[in-house]
């Protein structure tokens, strides 16, 4: 679900996260109205983003007056006080915004905003904590985790695979695991074939379930 690049997208609660989507947004060239109840955060942005504004969120006459309604896209950036990012979310989904993105701070936090109009929910302490946790306690240098138990992995090629091909290595037959591609240093990235050859030091992109990826990883899969 993407929007259109020349379409303005509001950006609620100028917090850490907001501020990131924000930023991020106007770098990739969109129009960003900020709008944060707190002078302090509004003023930090304000010359960063096109538009800025100190508003009460959860006021559904305030974002009405905004024209929230013809925006395609919004996000809400609230996420400790809970009361307000679901007035927030709610009033953005009463008003019509077909896009809603909105923190969740955790599970039941993010079955509300399902519930009452967000189009998605991210949790983005809960992502970074598993991604920190599987690059601190393995041999992967990165790692995605999506909703569906897949997961994809950067790590530097096992030793039984070095000298081989991916063909000979077998390693989808034998893990489940799919390489997608091999990085050598002072090479370009190079998409996984049968007869890709992997050497010391190589990098795999990796991807498969979660537990066939944390096994393989693990060195655990034969
Ligand atoms: P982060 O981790 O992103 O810094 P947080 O999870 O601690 O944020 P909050 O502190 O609840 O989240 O909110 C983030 C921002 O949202 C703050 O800058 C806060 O001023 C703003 N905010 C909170 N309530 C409202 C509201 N009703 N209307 C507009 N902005 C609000």
């Amino acid at each position: 679900m993407s929007v259109d690049s020349k379409k303005p997208i509001l950006v609620i609660g100028l917090g850490r996260f907001g501020q990131s989507v924000a930023r991020s947004l106007d770098r990739m060239g969109h129009e960003v109205l900020g709008v944060d109840s707190n002078a302090e955060c509004v003023q930090l942005m304000a010359e960063t983003l096109t538009q800025c504004l100190e508003a009460d969120a959860t006021d559904k006459g305030v974002l009405e007056r905004l024209g929230v309604g013809d925006f395609e896209a919004a996000v809400v950036g609230i996420g400790t006080d809970i009361e307000a990012s679901v007035l927030t979310t709610l009033a953005l989904a009463d008003l019509g915004v077909p896009q809603i993105w909105a923190k969740a701070v955790n599970e039941n936090h993010g079955r509300i905003l399902e519930r009452i109009g967000a189009t998605s929910v991210v949790f983005p302490e809960a992502r970074m904590g598993e991604r920190v946790a599987h690059i601190l306690s393995g041999k992967m240098i990165d790692y995605i985790e999506f909703d569906d138990d897949f997961a994809i992995a950067k790590m530097v090629a096992p030793k039984d695979a070095v000298g081989q091909t991916l063909g000979q290595s077998r390693i989808r037959s034998m893990t489940g695991i799919t390489v997608v591609g091999v990085k050598r240093p002072t090479k370009d990235f190079e998409y996984a074939q049968e007869h890709t050859q992997v050497e010391l030091g190589d990098l795999l992109i990796v991807s498969g379930t979660r537990e066939n990826v944390e096994k393989f990883v693990a060195g655990e899969s034969n």
